[in-house]
C-alpha cells in the first residue's frame, strides 16, 4: 500500500505548536512580527503574500503588508527594506519574489538583515547553512525535511535525488540531504535541464525530489518499487474535462503511486509545510533578535 504523506497534517501540528511558542514570547512581551512587500501584480504573488499574511494571524503573530508599485524605483524598495530593518517590531522581512526587471534581485536580498530574512536567501545565510550552522533553512526544503521526519523515510545511508538546482529549492535541498545531521546523511544527487539521461538516475534513488517546474513529468517508469516521491511542482494546466484549470504536480500521481512506497499530493503535500516553516523561522527570528527563549518545535 503506497503511503500518502500528508503535508496538511504536519503543517496544522506544527502551526498548532508554533501558535503556543507565540503565546510564550507574547507572555514575555514580544510579538513576532513578518513584514511582507509586494512589488508586483501577478496574481499567484499577491495570492501567496495574501496566504501568508493569514497564516501569520492564525498562528497569532503581526503581519505587516506593504505593497510598492511595479513601476516605482528599485531605491524605493530599497528604502522600504531599511526602513523595517530598523523597525524593532519587525523580526521577519519577506520580499515576495519576483521583483521588476529593472530592480536587482541580488540587492534586494543581501539589503534584508541576515537576522531578518526569514527566506533563507540572504548570502550570509546561505553560506551558514552550506557549511552546516544555518540560521534560517529555507522554507520548501526544509518543510520537505520535516514531512520526510514525521513520516519515518530515513535519510541516512539513502540515496536521494534532488530533480532542479534553483536556490530556492533544489540546491538548499540537496545541502540539507548531504548535512551530516539528523535528516541529512544521503547521498546526494543533483539533476538539472542538463542531465543526461535522468530516468537512469531516478530509477536508482530511494527518495526522489522533483522539483523541476514541469508537469507531471516523472511518472511511475522513472521510479523504484518502493521509494519516497516528494512532489515540489505546482504546476497550473487546462483541465482534461475542459473546465479550466487545475494545480497538478511534477509527477505524474496515479502512475508515481503504483510503483511509490511513500508520495506527497500536490496540492496538499509540500505547499503547507513552505507555509508552516515561514511561521518556524519568523518565531525563531523573534526569539533570537529578543533573547527570549523558546523551546523551538
Ligand atoms: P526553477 O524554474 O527556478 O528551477 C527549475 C529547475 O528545474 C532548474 O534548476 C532546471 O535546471 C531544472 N529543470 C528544468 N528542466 C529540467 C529537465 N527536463 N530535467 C531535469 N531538470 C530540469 O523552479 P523552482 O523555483 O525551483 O520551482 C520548481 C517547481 O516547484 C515549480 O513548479 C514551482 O512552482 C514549485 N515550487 C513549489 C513550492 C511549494 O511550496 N510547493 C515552493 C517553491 C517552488
Amino acid at each position: 500500500m503506497t503511503e500518502v504523506i500528508d503535508g496538511n497534517a504536519v503543517a496544522t501540528e506544527l502551526r498548532e505548536e508554533i501558535a503556543d511558542r507565540v503565546e510564550t514570547l507574547s507572555a514575555a512581551g514580544v510579538e513576532p512580527g513578518l513584514a511582507t512587500v509586494l512589488m508586483s501584480e501577478d496574481a499567484a504573488s499577491e495570492t501567496y503574500v495574501s496566504m501568508k499574511q493569514r497564516d501569520c494571524e492564525e498562528v497569532g503573530m503581526d503581519g505587516i503588508h506593504v505593497e510598492l508599485d511595479p513601476e516605482a524605483s528599485a531605491e524605493e524598495l530599497y528604502g522600504t527594506i531599511d526602513d523595517l530593518n530598523d523597525d524593532e517590531d519587525v523580526h521577519g522581512i519577506l520580499v515576495q519574489l519576483p521583483v521588476p526587471d529593472h530592480v536587482d534581485e541580488r540587492e534586494v536580498l543581501r539589503r534584508i538583515r541576515p537576522e531578518k530574512d526569514v527566506d533563507g536567501f540572504h548570502p550570509e545565510n546561505v553560506g551558514r547553512l552550506v557549511a552546516g550552522n544555518a540560521r534560517f533553512k529555507p522554507c520548501t526544503p526544509h518543510g520537505i525535511q520535516r514531512l520526510l521526519a514525521a513520516h519515518d523515510v530515513e535519510t541516512e545511508g539513502a540515496d536521494a535525488v534532488v530533480v532542479g538546482r534553483s536556490d530556492i529549492v533544489g540546491k538548499p535541498m540537496a545541502n540539507l540531504l548531504i548535512q551530516k545531521a539528523p535528516g541529512g546523511n544521503a547521498t546526494v544527487t543533483v539533476c538539472h535541464s542538463r542531465t543526461d539521461d535522468l530516468e537512469a538516475r531516478t530509477r536508482e534513488a530511494d527518495i526522489v525530489i522533483a522539483a523541476a517546474g514541469i508537469p507531471e513529468f516523472i511518472d511511475g517508469s522513472m521510479l523504484k518499487a518502493g521509494a519516497t516521491v516528494i512532489d515540489v511542482g505546482i504546476n497550473r494546466v487546462e483541465s482534461e474535462d475542459g473546465s479550466g484549470t487545475e494545480l497538478v504536480g511534477d509527477v505524474a500521481y496515479e502512475s508515481a503511486a503504483e510503483v511509490a512506497g511513500a508520495i506527497t499530493p500536490v496540492p496538499g503535500g509540500v505547499g503547507p509545510m513552505t507555509r508552516a516553516m515561514l511561521l518556524y523561522n519568523t518565531l525563531k527570528a523573534a526569539s533570537l533578535q529578543t533573547g527570549v527563549e523558546i523551546d523551538l518545535p
